[in-house]
């Protein structure tokens, strides 16, 4: 998010670098039910972002020390393995992924139901595969899924994208050019039902109208993130009816 390039990053079409308009998010591709396991899993692509997340539990919390008695809590992993980026990542945790992690789980917390839970843990495994900006998105959207494929009573699934602004432009779903030489990066999950945000976050600068606008688009781009993740869950429904599986 450095803010200069020499780089045209929209034509004065509007159109961007890999030929979307400002309001186009890139090609999603969503599968439920991937891993054989886990309670639930689900794969997502989202452009050049691949990404896989497996779901555990409810089960009994460790450290025991993190057990609530009034309900289950939401533990999450998010990790970028090493060969997602071009110039090999150092593997491990570092604050990036700790704060990746902490925002997912309470973006998931908002919908699972957890008092159904004393005691237990829901875990969460987030898989970065392959990164091009978008990721924490991506992830939140695959996380949510895999939840759902669980089996894990919920008030609603949970649907993120990013919207953010280059040269100039607000545009929907920054790509790793966009994210690096554009001015803002703003990432959103909503709760589809309600439309309560329930992850936003904001890196770079815009002014109020700006804002307001890159909001209305991402919360709009959820709404289309959301039919692809109940479509993905119904395929997979159709499947298990059908007597196929994946294992
Ligand atoms: P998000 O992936 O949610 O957009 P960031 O804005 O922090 O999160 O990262 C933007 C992109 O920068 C990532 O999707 C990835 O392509 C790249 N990136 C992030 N961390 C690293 C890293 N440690 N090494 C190389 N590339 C990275």
């Amino acid at each position: 998010m450095s803010g200069h390039t020499d780089m045209v990053l929209v034509d004065d079409n509007g159109m961007r670098i890999d030929g979307r308009t400002a309001t186009e998010h890139r090609p999603i591709k969503i599968e439920a039910g991937v891993l054989k396991n886990a309670d639930g899993s689900a794969y997502v692509e989202i452009g050049k972002n691949k990404v896989l997340a497996a779901v555990y539990g409810p089960r009994e919390c460790h450290p025991r020390h993190l057990q609530n008695p009034t309900k289950a809590i939401v533990q999450c992993k998010y990790n970028m393995q090493a060969f997602s980026v071009s110039d090999r990542k150092r593997p491990g945790t570092d604050r990036r992924s700790i704060e990746i992690s902490k925002i997912t789980a309470e973006a998931l917390e908002n919908v699972v139901l957890t008092e159904l839970y004393p005691r237990a843990s829901i875990d969460v495994y987030i898989e970065i595969l392959q990164a091009n900006a978008g990721t924490r998105c991506a992830g939140l959207t695959a996380a949510s899924v895999a939840l759902a494929d669980a089996g894990i009573p919920m008030r609603d699934i949970v649907p993120a994208i990013a919207a953010g602004k280059a040269d100039g432009h607000v545009l929907l779903d920054l790509n790793k050019e966009e994210d690096n030489y554009g001015q803002a990066d703003v990432p959103i999950a909503i709760v589809p039902s309600t439309d309560e945000i329930v992850l936003l976050q904001m890196d770079g600068n815009m002014t109020r109208e700006e804002f307001d606008k890159a909001i209305s688009m991402a919360v709009n781009a959820c709404h289309e993130v959301y039919d692809i993740q109940k479509d993905a869950l119904k395929r997979r429904y159709s499947v298990q009816k059908g007597g196929e599986s994946n294992e």
